[in-house]
């Protein structure tokens, strides 16, 4: 329980898990066991941070106006940050020609900037391994400006559901650093990164806990991970499974980029195959276009569905007969003057206000940003069939209950985001093995795996108890109908009791 009597976010979280537990019969030491996380680790990493040139503000620049203009040669030298200000790399001063008062310059074209003093910074750091009984700790690495403890043990007990209903061998685990990553430049990130995983070197490993990217982390990032953990050591190239996600050229798996966005379109096509409904023509709603999203919606656009809006959290496009996805992902991803990477801007769309993205007409939405965003009063807006969860915890409680009213349908996150940690499992065993695989490899074992988990949750859901030639949902189906976020939890929940009620407990 948080401070104030208010519920915390992980209480909250874990109302699904004590409603299935209570359906399963859950042994009471069992649920005791896997309702808290093993570990919590909060720490702190220190880092250097470069001078600044930051713009002034309005009633400072006239103090400046007749400042003459500097010269600064190495224009490259000043790297832009999303935020408008530039870190001042010392190669700027070379041949510069400068004119500095009060610590202000005019540079051209860019304007009066005042110096503001680097140095050393504290950050926040975490690592929750909630549960490790059917595996190695596994879980995403964020770096957000509101991460905080209750988050991260929300996010680390979904990936302990989620590896069980992806059956992977993993258990769950997440973690990151409190900060705005737009913030600060591409070196000063690389040093955050190395500090933080050079304190978490004694946390993982590839038998122990295995990080991967989540909101603000990339493979670039899991590189730097890598070579710190890997740097020195013998065996290194062993080793490298030790993180996933990485790229494809240095040990990452073909597909991992697009899994979790692909696991997505797999739910979807398997949602639609079910109730009779042609993907094609489809018009869908995306919100978040980074990882997740922009694949979701790149896939489901091959598939010949109409990504009639997407939003992200600088703005909102929209077109009503389908947005260029191709042209959209170079806007965001491939254009390197969008720092910020938003679809704000798109010349391919029209922008709209945040909240009548909700209102659009349409048959799916894939919310692919952060959690709770779907709340009582967006889902009454709504007018969609389907929400298919690409982000994890996109709905709250009421929105839940609102959309289970109104007859939308919900593929919850544990299932339809799993695609990520999938393919992260295929990329660890590669690395253990020194293999690799095709994409055509990977998306082939990446669609059964999804395909049928889904079903059999659904199974559950509907209390459909079945032997397929694919699956078997007999074991799970609790002889009642529950909702399909209940459905979820049971099928993970049921595969994690099964090693404490055979393996024992250790002592
Ligand atoms: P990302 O950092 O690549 O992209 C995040 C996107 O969300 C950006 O487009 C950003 O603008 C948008 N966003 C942030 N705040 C927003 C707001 N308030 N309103 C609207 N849009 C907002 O992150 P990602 O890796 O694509 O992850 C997205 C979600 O999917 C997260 O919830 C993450 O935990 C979940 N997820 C990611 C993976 C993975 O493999 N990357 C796997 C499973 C789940």
């Amino acid at each position: 329980m948080a401070r104030n009597g208010k519920k915390s976010l992980y209480d909250e979280a874990m109302e699904t898990f004590h409603r299935a537990a209570e359906f399963i019969k859950m042994q009471p030491r069992v649920r005791m066991e896997i309702e808290e996380p093993d570990f919590e680790h909060v720490f702190h990493i220190t880092a250097e941070i470069r001078d600044r040139l930051v713009p002034l503000s309005e009633e400072e620049q006239a103090r400046f106006r007749d400042l003459p203009p500097s010269d600064v040669k190495a224009g490259d030298a000043l790297e832009l940050l999303a935020n408008g200000s530039f870190i001042l790399h010392r190669r700027a001063l070379l041949e510069a020609d400068l004119t500095m008062r009060q610590g202000v310059i005019n540079i051209p074209n860019v304007g009066l900037l005042k110096l503001e003093k680097g140095g050393p910074r504290k950050f926040r750091a975490y690592r929750i391994q909630h549960n490790n009984v059917r595996g190695p700790y596994k879980g995403g690495i964020r770096y957000h400006k509101e991460a905080s403890l209750d988050l991260f043990k929300v996010l680390a007990a979904d990936m302990t559901w989620k590896t069980a209903i992806a059956e992977v061998p993993f258990g769950g685990a997440k973690g990151g650093i409190k900060f705005d990553p737009f913030q600060y430049s591409k070196e000063e990130i690389e040093q955050i990164s190395l500090r933080y995983f050079y304190k978490m070197k004694t946390l993982v490993g590839p038998y122990v806990d295995i990080p991967a990217p989540d909101v603000g982390t990339n493979g670039e990032i899991m590189a730097y991970f890598m070579r710190q953990y890997t740097d020195g050591e013998r065996e290194k190239h062993h080793l490298r499974g030790v993180v996933t996600g990485k790229d494809v050229r240095i040990g990452g798996s073909e597909g991992r980029v697009k899994a979790t966005g692909q696991g997505v379109v797999y739910c979807i096509e398997e949602w639609a195959r079910d109730k009779g409904f042609d993907l094609k023509g489809a018009r869908v709603l995306v919100q978040g276009f980074g990882n997740v999203g922009s694949n979701a919606a790149e896939i489901l656009a091959a598939l010949g569905a109409k990504v009639v809006a997407v939003n992200d959290v600088h703005g909102t496009v929209a077109k009503d007969s389908g947005l260029d996805m191709a042209a959209l992902v170079h806007h965001v991803h491939q254009n390197p003057s969008n720092l910020r990477r938003t679809v704000a801007g798109f010349p391919g769309g029209t922008a709209i206000a945040k909240d009548d993205f909700w209102d659009i007409d349409a048959d799916i939405l894939v919310p692919a940003a952060l959690g709770e965003e779907i709340t009582g009063p967006v889902a009454e807006k709504l007018k969609v069939k389907l929400v298919a969860e690409g982000a994890n915890g996109p709905t709250t409680r009421e929105g839940d209950a609102v959309m289970a009213a109104r007859g939308i349908d919900v593929i919850p996150d544990i299932i339809c985001n799993a695609g990520g940690v999938t393919v992260s499992y295929y990329e660890w065993l590669q690395n253990l093995r020194l293999e690799h695989w095709t994409e055509g490899e990977v998306n082939r074992r990446l669609e059964q795996a999804i395909k049928k988990n889904y079903a059999i949750i659904r199974d559950i859901s509907r209390n459909r108890p079945q032997r397929t030639p694919i699956y078997d949902s007999r074991p799970f189906c609790v002889g009642q109908p529950v909702d399909i976020r209940t459905a979820s939890m049971i099928l993970a929940l049921k595969r994690i009791e099964a090693h404490y009620l055979l393996e024992g407990f250790s002592q």
